[in-house]
Order: C-alpha cells, then structure tokens, then sequence
C-alpha cells in the first residue's frame, strides 16, 4: 500500500501495489457478479440494486479486504477500481502530485514538464 494523491477524490488515499491488487480485482469482480445475481433472481433494475447502501453490501468482501490491507474504511466501493498505484505516473518533480497517467508530459495540477 502506498499513500498518494488521488485526482478523483481530492485527497490523499490509500493505493494498492501490484503484489496487492490482484485479491481486489478478484474481489471487485466478485461484486460485479453479485449485482448481476441479484438483478437475475430478482428481475430488478440496476439502480434497484445498487441504491443507498445496497451498492456497499454487493461490494462488502471488496471493502473488507481494502480495509484490511490499507487501514482505511471505504464507502464507496467504487472508489476502490482507481486506487492502484500503478495507474498513475511517478511524482511530479516541481509539485509532488503524481502524474495522471504513467504516459503523461505535463503535470495537471502545476503544469510542469515531466523530467526527462
Ligand atoms: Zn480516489
Ligand atoms: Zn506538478
């Protein structure tokens, strides 16, 4: 687990290493199949599913394994598809915000250039 900056959520957040995320995209795609279940033994709706906290209970093994490798208690499960370090590019050299993109040349919060 590393503690960087997340452009989505404004904040710094816990992200998961490569040796980590492989049990939560197991475990999010578990929820992904969850929702589909309920949705075919029901007949319901997407968003009948998926409201108020009914989206955290398909979720639920997603947010505990998130929980217990980072500390941190995630409400919204899909939050966690963006925490993974390797999505983002390494630390800007002039602001310290790590690039958006692992691809990007420019800063998005500073502008900067990327260093060569
Ligand atoms: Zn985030
Ligand atoms: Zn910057």
């Amino acid at each position: 687990m590393t503690e960087l900056w997340c452009w989505r959520c404004q904040q710094e957040m816990p992200m998961l290493d490569e040796d980590e995320w492989p049990e939560m995209a197991a475990a999010l795609r578990r929820g992904i199949r969850n929702i589909k279940a309920r949705r075919q033994a029901t007949g319901a709706s997407l968003a009948e599913v998926t409201e108020g906290d009914k989206l955290q209970a398909q979720y639920a093994e997603a947010l505990d394994l998130y929980e217990r490798l980072t500390g941190y208690r995630e409400t919204n499960p899909l939050a966690l598809h963006h925490h993974r370090v390797s999505i983002y590019g390494p630390p800007c050299q002039t602001c310290g915000k790590p690039l958006r993109t692992p691809q990007a040349k420019l800063c998005a919060a500073c502008g900067a250039r990327r260093a060569a």
